[in-house]
């Protein structure tokens, strides 16, 4: 199944998506997605679509978790190509320099008030930056919580998959030494477009294959952390973003990002 957050009668819904018909069912039985996720076992069963529902091309789409209750867990170098083009752009800095991976991991977050929909218009921030940038990313959303989850039981772990853009500004990147302040400004994660339910997704068979897996991401980020339903974890981009061009190529006001994953749909968003 695929659930959407939309905006009705000024306040945000969870609908089910039957991208075939076009069509959006709203969900009476849970107050939002968080709620939807966290109740999932017992909700699943009774989900069905009611009356004819709502055109999904005349509502509102938010962000699937339009403010998620924590940080955005993001894993940086995760595929071989862009860590080569990311250590030759000259942005590189910090602590996890190199064209190759590392057999560790490199993780940051995301603030949830970076979180904007899909559609939604992104700030350049222009008074602070020059060099913003996209990254297009397959996301996974936590169902059931846990810590010290091991790789064998991590897909049971997860409720879904989306897609984030991890939107970056290069030169806060580069001149900070940290990814923190150059990645978490305000509507730097576009989600969206909906959450795909993981019955429906076999993440090991995208376009996009991630160097670290996904159960290895899950075992290595819960190590002594409490994963928690509702957490999103976006799994690094492959390469082809601004920096992995020569000269490089930022986004300009009105330029549009489109980013689509097999199964999951389009997040499009417009800078300014
Ligand atoms: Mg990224």
């Amino acid at each position: 199944m695929k659930f959407a957050t939309f905006a009705q009668g000024g306040r945000d819904q969870v609908g089910l998506v039957d991208e075939a018909a076009g069509r959006l069912h709203p969900i009476s039985a849970a107050t939002d997605m968080l709620d939807l996720v966290a109740r999932w076992d017992a909700l699943k069963g009774g989900l069905k679509p009611q009356g004819g529902g709502l055109p999904l091309s005349e509502v509102e789409l938010k962000a699937p978790i339009p403010r998620p209750r924590r940080n955005v867990i993001c894993v940086g170098k995760n595929y071989r190509e862009h860590a080569k083009e990311f250590s030759h752009s000259g942005f590189e800095a910090g602590a996890v320099k190199g064209a190759e991976i590392d057999e560790y991991p490199a993780v940051f977050t995301k603030l949830p008030s970076s979180v904007t929909g899909p559609d939604a218009t992104v700030s350049l921030h222009s008074h602070i930056t020059q060099s913003v940038d996209y990254e297009a990313e397959l996301a996974l959303v936590i169902g059931t919580g846990g810590r010290d989850i091991p790789k064998g039981d991590a897909y049971r772990h997860i409720f879904g998959y989306t897609i984030v853009n991890d939107v970056t500004a290069r030169d806060r990147q580069r001149n900070h030494k940290q990814w923190f302040l150059g990645k978490a400004l305000d509507g730097f994660c576009p989600m969206g477009p909906w959450i795909a339910t993981a019955d429906e997704v076999d993440p090991e068979n995208l376009d996009v294959k991630c160097w670290v897996d996904i159960p290895t991401l899950v075992a290595t980020i819960s190590a002594g952390l409490t994963l928690e339903p509702g957490d999103v974890i976006a799994t690094g981009t492959p390469a082809g973003v601004g920096i992995g061009f020569n000269p490089p190529k930022f986004l300009k006001s009105g330029d549009t990002v489109r980013i689509a994953i097999s199964g999951l749909g389009e997040l499009e968003n417009r800078f300014a």
